[in-house]
């Protein structure tokens, strides 16, 4: 039987709880379904819900186009990548990842948008542009002489 952490207690109600959650300048703010003690009052939300949450944050500042340190870093945090990581997806300096975070260094603007799509892949369930990058992050020798097949192209209508 499920007790409360605080009190021991047994009976719980439903309530609903109110996160919220500012990033940079913004304020962001849901309701969840929530179970509270009914002796001591005690309350607790699940680990889903808070990720969920934080997803939700993260998909919002990319669709927005959001371009603070503090939204970047809330949706690299999302995508899962330290700042090293990003940075070699970047082809940027590790460094340059935390000024721009830290706003010591206004943000590449193009890297803000690049960072906006990989949340909404994510959020969609793909991951083609991280697949790419992952890919192009690595030393590669171009070779002299390319052979190309072209597809036929399909007659409209
Ligand atoms: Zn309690």
């Amino acid at each position: 039987m499920r007790r409360c952490v605080q009190c021991k207690g047994q009976e719980f109600e439903r309530v609903e709880r109110k996160l919220l959650r500012t990033v940079g300048d913004q304020a962001f703010s849901t309701v969840i379904p929530a179970e509270r003690c009914v002796e001591c009052g005690e309350g607790t939300i699940g680990a889903e819900d808070g990720m969920r949450f934080e997803a939700a944050i993260a998909e919002a500042l990319a669709r927005s186009g959001a371009s603070s340190g503090d939204a970047f870093r809330a949706m690299r945090r999302h995508l899962g990548l330290r700042s090293g990581d990003l940075a070699a997806l970047l082809s940027v300096a590790a460094e340059t990842v935390s000024r721009w975070e830290t706003g010591q260094r206004p943000i590449d603007p193009a890297a803000a948008r690049l960072v906006g799509v990989l949340v909404l892949e994510k959020s969609g369930g793909r991951s083609e542009t991280m697949i790419r990058l992952r890919l192009l992050s690595k030393p590669r020798r171009q070779p002299k002489t390319v052979r190309l097949h072209l597809a036929r192209a399909r007659k409209a209508g």
